[in-house]
């Protein structure tokens, strides 16, 4: 183990910029398949649609390799990936309700190289609950309920820890495994109790407390590249050819046979110069959540007004796409502690403990160890077809024992912080991603439009009183854990619970964002106007076109997506496998 985790590091030290044998330098004129992004969905599809199928798959990725990057494998490196060139770092449109500095100099950030959004992310996989998707069908993804979905979970999953639940996968392409546990853990568990949250398998039920999981093998990261490309992939380099630092800036159409739009291949910027590619069956946009509807939207498929409004020639109207923009959106918030042992991310033991085992606090992305998520009154605003009858989880804390130190402490007389990420998870507020330009390499206006919404703060202030409870109980207590308020929103006059409403909504302004942007070309049945892809995510109204991201979402789900996201691309594959006779 100690060897396996010390030349893994060493290697991805040493060999930064090497060739990687898994790029084609010579690409064709043409392919069955075309597949645009390698993210959580677009690696999966891509993989599924070469492996042993007699096709030939083009896929195309805006980022650069992953080959021996010396910052992807380790969650130490969460912090310096954001500030990396395999973050878009998005600029983000000037907020009408919330304050945050997003449109000064926040940025919403992005995967930009082989793996994606999974190549920089803080690796904390969830299902789901299982309502999201019985709520998804309600919402007009027919076929996408839990009974559906379920198995491409699993078929995903490989389940490397003998502590992960029996409802874990075992033996899919993607290694998962536990957090760890240290003292931390154990009182926040107890604390639970206290308050009488229950301790919960969240491969099933996710409403509750449970150690999370990580897509993390042998303490390293597992991306989409990793876990979906590079295995087993000369068996594969006839089939499927992977271009990287190639930007798809627009979708070639023809008048097919039925008189509709048939989409026949793409134009794409490789150093500077354009290249076309032609697919003779379909091609499959996974570009993620942002950029996806950008380059429906270049190539004439959007809302007609927009369009017009550029000077794009219209291919199809379709209002929805761009539209129905959701996130979680989330804040870091800052607890004290007293004792040192609570806050062990730079300890020298947990440092040893990684590099001898690739195991405990510094295997997961900012120490994260334990997740609650939680029903309050406003649950489920934004799928108001299902609320009554689908008991969602609105709130998500993800508690880690990172001991980050913060600017605003009004007080010094304690030690260490923990971090953790308190979300909404099911706002009504919804935002949109409309064009900058016409310019493919420009980045699209994203709107997130985050608290427009009462009810979000309401929700929001909810999670807060929670965490009030966790700080009220004796378990807590015995190590000092309380919030640190800034003193920005008069904090220093709030030291202990309960805090009045007005410091919780001066605090959730200042929010950030959590980075599960989803749902701007949702499926739907015909007669939703804003639907942009059908139950098999087909592009409404035209042919040859598909989409399988984070878009395709009718809204978002119950925890983080980037589970989703992998399941999508894998349901993706398997229905064009039906519906081009492939062999499974
Ligand atoms: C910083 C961060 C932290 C996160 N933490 C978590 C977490 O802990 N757990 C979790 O579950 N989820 C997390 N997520 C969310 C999760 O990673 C995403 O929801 C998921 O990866 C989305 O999958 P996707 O396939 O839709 O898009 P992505 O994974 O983002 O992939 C899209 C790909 O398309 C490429 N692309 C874009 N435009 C073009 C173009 N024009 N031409 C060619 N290629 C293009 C991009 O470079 C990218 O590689 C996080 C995301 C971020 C950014």
């Amino acid at each position: 183990m100690l060897k396996s985790t010390l030349v893994a590091l060493l290697l991805t030290l040493l060999a930064r910029k090497s060739y990687d044998p898994m790029i084609t330098n010579d690409v064709s004129e043409e392919y069955d398949f075309i597949v645009v992004g390698a993210g959580a969905s677009g690696a999966v599809v891509a993989r599924g649609l070469s492996d042993k199928t007699g096709m030939t798959v083009l896929l195309l990725e805006a980022g650069e390799s992953d080959y021996n990057n010396p910052l992807v494998p380790s969650a130490i490196k969460y912090g310096e990936l954001q500030q990396s060139p395999y973050n878009w770092n998005y600029d983000v449109a000037k907020q009408k309700y919330s304050l945050l500095e997003i449109g000064k100099n926040a940025k919403y950030p992005g995967g930009k190289i082989l793996g994606g959004s999974t190549a920089i992310n803080g690796m904390n996989y969830v299902r789901g609950s299982p309502h999201d998707y019985d709520s998804w069908e309600d919402h007009g993804a027919k076929g996408w309920n839990w009974k559906d979905v379920e198995p491409f979970f699993r078929k995903n999953e490989n389940s490397v820890d003998d502590k992960m639940s029996e409802k874990a996968g075992r033996g899919g392409l993607l290694n998962i495994s536990i957090s760890y546990e240290n003292p931390f853990t154990a009182k926040l568990k107890t604390a639970a109790k206290e308050i009488g949250i229950r301790e919960v398998d969240y491969f099933d039920e996710i409403e509750g407390i449970s150690r999370f999981v990580c897509t993390r093998y042998k303490g390293l990261r597992q991306s989409s590249s990793e876990a979906f490309l590079r295995s087993g992939y000369k068996e594969r380099q006839k089939s499927l050819h992977i271009v990287t630092n190639a930007l798809v800036s627009k979708i070639h159409f023809v008048t097919g046979t039925s008189g509709k739009q048939k989409a026949t291949g793409v134009s794409f910027i490789e150093d500077g110069k354009i290249g076309n590619v032609k697919a003779r069956k379909e091609i499959i946009l996974s570009a993620g959540a942002l950029r996806t509807p950008q380059i429906l939207m270049l190539s004439g498929i959007g809302p007609k007004n927009h369009l017009e409004e550029m000077e794009i020639e219209v291919v199809s109207d379709l209002p929805g796409v761009g539209a129905n923009f959701q996130d979680h959106f989330g804040h870091f918030v800052h607890h004290a502690i007293e004792d040192s042992q609570f806050a062990s991310h730079t300890t020298p033991e947990s440092i040893t403990e990684y590099i001898m085992n690739g195991t405990g606090h510094n295997s997961a992305a900012l120490g994260g160890s334990v997740v609650l998520h939680h029903r309050t009154k406003y649950f489920g605003t934004n799928v108001s077809l299902s609320n009554k009858k689908r008991p969602f989880p609105s709130i998500q804390a993800l508690f880690t024992s990172a001991n980050i130190p913060v600017v605003f402490e009004p007080t010094k007389n304690h030690t260490f912080h923990t971090l953790l990420l308190l979300a909404v998870l099911h706002p009504k507020s919804k935002g949109e991603i409309r064009l900058k330009s016409t310019n493919p390499t420009d980045q699209p206006i994203i709107d997130p439009n985050y608290l427009s919404e009462e009810d979000d703060i309401k929700m929001y202030i909810e999670g807060f009183r929670k965490l009030e409870e966790f700080e009220m109980t004796k378990a807590m207590k015995e190590i000092g854990f309380r919030l640190v308020t800034p003193q920005v929103c008069n904090g220093s006059l709030y030291t202990n619970p309960p805090r009045p409403d007005e410091f919780y909504r001066c605090y959730v302004k200042s929010f950030g964002y959590a980075a599960h942007a989803c749902c701007t070309a949702k499926i739907g049945q015909e007669g939703d106007e804003m639907a942009v892809v059908d139950e098999r995510l087909r592009v409404r109204h035209v042919e040859g076109l598909r989409v399988a991201d984070a878009s395709v979402m009718p809204h978002v789900t119950s925890s983080n997506t980037q589970a989703p996201c992998y399941m999508i691309g894998r349901k993706a594959s398997k229905m064009m496998k039906q519906d081009w006779n492939m062999n499974e």
